[in-house]
């Protein structure tokens, strides 16, 4: 439900009002408008009866939340959502644009992915990814190197500095992931793996949470919505590529409009991933481009000094000297994005 507050309520009369809210078991949001204060309360409507919240002091009325993703939906909370990391990066809100670049398997020779490591920090990210815990179409391919490519992981954070973001597939290994992590990512496959969505909610962790192959936005939300519920509100959201009729040119659609709808309908931070949508090297700058043009928070881009020998998605990764041509543009195109203002009467179309 959504408490909207009088005006001249007193900061006292809405102390009281969400700490009678919380004392009911609910999840709560404050926000203060220019106006005035609305609270914004999920949880068991069974175990409060509007009226006696209705009466409270400073309260004027009380409207219910109609979208079914309450917790990741704008009603509850207007604000955007903003992570922050420990060494002052963050991501959503005014944050200024991250990426989020690196292999898609780490690799047995650790070398190999502090090379990456070197030439993605060089080129501006703030993060690296890379998986080891792989989900693969086929049971003949490449599984992932497991604990063993997360401890390469950890020690590439402390050569670099850069942020960790990982795949974790399984609820069980949730903590163990989380250990070794800065970012949990949540694959595509595993979108509505609601007993993984539960795990990572528990955790102290932030989470991007990727698109399902074949995920509508109400769906998309509503997994988001299952990690939020759990108490971690530290989630984001990557659109990926959806599955449509035609992949003999691009292995998925690359769905740029799902930016600003997720904006609009959500608080939470938005990063768009053109390897995983486009499949082919040479669509990831321009798509990379049309990524910041979108409105997104950020990036995630595949990586790899020789593609070829890659041990998965070879074909979608940028070369280190492609990586880097790609990053020297893209500054210009965040420069330019970051100037230009969104008039009401668009904003508001
Ligand atoms: C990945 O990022 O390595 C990955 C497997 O992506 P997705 O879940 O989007 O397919
Ligand atoms: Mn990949």
């Amino acid at each position: 439900m959504i408490i909207v507050m009088k005006p001249e309520a007193t900061q006292d009369e809405i102390n009281h009002v969400n700490e009678r809210m919380l004392g009911l078991g609910f999840k709560t949001n404050v926000s203060k408008g220019e106006v005035m204060t609305v609270i914004g309360a999920v949880g068991d409507k069974h175990l409060v009866e509007t009226e006696s919240i209705e009466s409270m002091a400073g309260v004027k009325q009380i409207l219910s939340i109609r979208e079914p993703y309450k917790m990741a939906g704008r009603e509850m909370r207007p604000q955007d959502t903003v992570i922050k990391f420990a060494n002052g990066v963050s991501v959503g809100g005014d944050s200024d644009f991250v990426i989020m670049a690196g292999p898609c398997s780490i690799e047995a020779d650790p070398n190999l992915l502090f090379q990456i490591a070197d030439t993605v920090k060089k080129g501006g990210a703030q993060f690296l990814r890379g998986g080891a815990f792989k989900p693969r179409t086929s049971p003949y391919d490449f599984q992932g190197l497991e604990e063993q490519g997360l401890k390469h992981m950890a020690e590439a954070r402390e050569r670099t500095g850069l942020l960790i973001i990982t795949e974790v597939m399984d609820s069980v290994e949730a903590p163990m992931v989380a250990e070794y992590s800065d970012v949990l990512q949540v694959g595509a496959r595993n979108m509505q793996n609601f007993k993984l969505l539960k795990a990572v909610g528990k955790l102290n962790k932030p989470v991007m949470l990727k698109r399902g192959l074949s995920a509508t936005v109400r769906e998309f939300l509503l997994a988001a919505e299952h990690i939020l519920y759990q108490g971690n509100e530290q989630v984001m959201l990557c659109e990926r590529g959806i599955r449509t009729f035609d992949s003999t040119f691009t292995r998925n659609v690359l769905d740029l409009a799902v930016v600003p709808v997720l904006k609009r309908l959500s608080h939470l931070p938005v990063i768009v991933d053109p390897s995983h949508a486009t499949g082919h090297r040479y669509l990831i700058a321009p798509m990379a481009n049309a990524t910041v043009m979108s409105g997104a928070h950020g990036l995630m881009v595949e990586v790899h000094p020789d593609p070829d020998k890659a041990l998965s998605d070879g074909a979608q990764s940028l070369m280190l000297d492609q990586y880097l041509a790609m990053m020297a543009n893209l500054k210009k195109v965040v420069a330019f994005q970051k100037e230009l203002t969104m008039p009401e009467c668009l904003a508001k179309a």
